[in-house]
């Protein structure tokens, strides 16, 4: 052994013995109650707590609070001139106060809680409006998260014309469509900052009306972004002439996976969300195309409609599951409500995220149940920290309030080919409070890296050090495995396939990993009735908006679509010339005729075209 190998052994057998990292259970329970209200007061008292919101007529700003009556969760709030508004937030206030659960020390420092910080990025614009968020947008000083999902609308372009859809030419009177170069700036924008935008997704109207959809695809890719996503209702990819070969195309050129609306199984369900009568085999050729072409990531996203969608959940986990070589994911969005609406209609529309999960386990049979198998987004926050820093890939933070979503995974038993959830393998909250200890240590790590040898050999010393620091990495691997191992309920290849993803440590492992997998989440938009401040500070969906002046303005998802849109799409609108009302035909999309006969030749056919209201 050669001496400096010697010093090198010496030194990290030290080093390593004294990061030893605990995982031992400090207290027989200790874990479970930190995340569990059971056996707390918390559970006697009733929830309060006060923000701000704004009011659904004015949009001013107004005092809110949010509080239990009757087992749920409200939010009460009153404007001077337009009186008196009242919205459920979550039909469970049991499971609602859980997500608000704070485990406190007993001077009363917060030890733990679902609420993450966040991460944030230097401000793009000054705190111009005195009356703060949410008029700054964005992003200002006052914002608390980075962005986990970049968004761009590619068009307001649309060969559907849904009746609640905020973005369609047909309603707005003028085209929004960023040019090339715009995109480009957006992008760049995105991925310029100290913590870049990973995942990008293309939204509108319907993006893949755009001839030059695929070059953007590829724009994206060249901007360094992971994950490249379109929010669709399938329409490039469906097309009986040519959709084959374009989803080929897009593949090839980077897209990575398609959210595709899906409403249910259902051609009747469709016929009330969009007016269209036949539209599963148009979703079917989506699916089917993709599977040829080895496109295999589609996310469901099904917005849910009291009494019209939300009886469809059951159906769209089981399509999936019938899926699973080409769907990953199924998203559940409760609708916004946008628009004036009366109480007796919101008590009618408004659905939450437990009634979406509650829905979920009842139409299940109790196999993903609502008290065990959810968990808000955040819940990993520290977890994904974990991964992301030992596979050397930039995080995506959910660092969002834990009311905008939560998640559960099924998996296929690679034994046994059977779905189960992830519950059967792991026991999560003991691994959520060992990846939370875990990456205390690495950001301890992080601050102060290994300088050994820098101080004795100068320059060539750093050298070694930085073999210490990758060795380092490498033994982190293994323990943060180690310790995860430790609440494994079932060993097996689904923990062969985790080691590998761990030990591999690329975003290609990252990726395959959830090959096998299903990621069920649901996330609830705000609209003016029940929008949280503390909520859209914490907001990690984030619009990118080319603007006239040459800058980008970066903005909320729930508060361009409440507050800013209007305002700011008035800015960037491009002329409706005459040719362009009558054909939607631009430089770079199809027309309006080729666009209406795609919908009819596919099998989807409208409502009104049979003669019907
Ligand atoms: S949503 Fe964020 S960027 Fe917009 S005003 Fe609020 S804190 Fe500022
Ligand atoms: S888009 Fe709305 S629901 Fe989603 S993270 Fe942002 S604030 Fe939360």
């Amino acid at each position: 052994m050669s001496i400096i190998n010697r010093i090198l052994f010496k030194y990290l057998k030290s080093y390593f013995f004294l990061n030893k990292i605990n995982i031992k259970i400090l207290h027989k329970g200790v874990e479970l109650n930190l995340y569990h209200l059971d056996g707390t007061d918390v559970l006697e008292e009733k929830y309060y707590r006060k923000t701000a919101s704004v009011c659904p007529e004015c949009l001013k700003k107004i005092d809110a609070v949010v509080q239990e009556e009757d087992g749920k969760i409200f939010m009460v709030k009153n404007c001077p001139e337009h009186g008196d508004f009242k919205d459920i937030i979550s039909s469970s206030a049991k499971y609602y106060k859980w997500t608000h659960y704070q485990k406190k020390d007993k001077n009363g420092k917060v030890l733990w809680q679902f609420d993450k910080d966040g991460e944030s990025n230097p401000a793009d614009c000054a705190l111009d409006d005195d009356r703060g968020c949410p008029y700054n947008c964005g992003l200002c000083s006052e914002h608390i998260s980075t962005c986990a999902l970049a968004l761009i609308d590619l068009t307001n372009r649309c060969n559907f014309n849904c009746n609640f859809c905020y973005a369609n030419i047909e309603k707005s009177g003028y085209l929004i469509e960023p040019t090339l170069e715009e995109i480009d700036r957006i992008m760049t924008h995105f991925r310029s900052k100290p913590m870049p935008a990973v995942a990008i997704m293309f939204t509108g109207g319907e993006p893949t009306v755009r001839k030059d959809f695929p070059e953007i695809c590829k724009m994206a890719k060249d901007h360094g972004f992971k994950e490249v996503i379109v929010a669709t209702n399938g329409y490039g990819f469906q097309k009986k002439n040519g959709g084959l070969e374009w989803t080929k195309k897009v593949f090839e050129m980077g897209l990575d996976t398609l959210y595709l609306q899906f409403d249910g199984i259902n051609n009747e369900t469709y016929e009330k969300t969009r007016g269209i009568k036949k539209l599963m085999p148009y979703k079917m050729r989506v699916v089917e195309n993709c599977r040829e072409v080895g496109l295999s990531s589609i996310n469901l996203v099904a917005t849910i409609v009291k009494g019209i969608t939300d009886i469809e959940v059951g159906n769209i986990i089981q399509f999936a599951l019938d899926n699973i070589d080409v769907v990953r994911g199924i998203t559940f969005q409760p609708v916004s409500l946008c628009g004036r609406i009366t109480a007796e209609e919101m008590d009618e529309l408004r659905i939450t995220n437990a009634d979406v999960i509650q829905e979920i386990e009842n139409q299940t049979g109790g196999k993903i149940r609502m008290d065990e198998a959810w968990y808000p987004l955040s819940t990993i926050v520290e977890f994904g920290r974990i991964i992301a820093y030992l596979a050397d890939v930039d995080p995506i933070e959910f660092t969002c309030s834990p009311d905008c979503g939560f998640a559960t995974y099924l998996v296929v038993d690679p034994d046994t080919n059977e779905m189960v959830p992830i519950l059967d393998y792991f026991d999560p909250l003991k691994i959520i409070d060992f990846a939370n200890r875990f990456w205390e240590k690495i950001k301890h790590k992080e601050k102060q890296p290994i300088k050994f040898f820098e101080g004795i050999l100068g320059d060539m010393g750093k050298t070694f050090d930085e073999g210490l620091n990758l060795l380092d990495k490498t033994q982190l691997r293994a323990r943060f495995l180690l310790g995860i191992l430790q609440y494994t309920k079932k060993p097996g290849k689904l923990m062969e396939m985790f080691s590998r993803l761990l030990m591999n440590g690329d975003w290609e492992s990252i990726s395959s990993f959830t090959h096998g997998t299903l990621l069920l989440s649901s996330m609830h938009f705000q609209d003016a009735y029940n929008m949280d401040i503390e909520r859209v500070k914490r907001c990690i969906v984030h619009f990118g908006v080319a603007m006239p002046d040459g800058s980008v303005n970066e903005i909320s998802f729930c508060t361009m679509n409440t507050l800013h849109r209007e305002r700011i799409e008035k800015l960037v609108a491009k002329k409706v010339t005459a040719k362009v009302k009558e054909e939607f035909d631009t430089t770079t999309g199809q027309t309006r005729e080729e666009i209406h006969q795609q919908v009819a030749q596919n099998g989807g056919m409208r409502k009104t075209e049979l003669g019907e209201e």
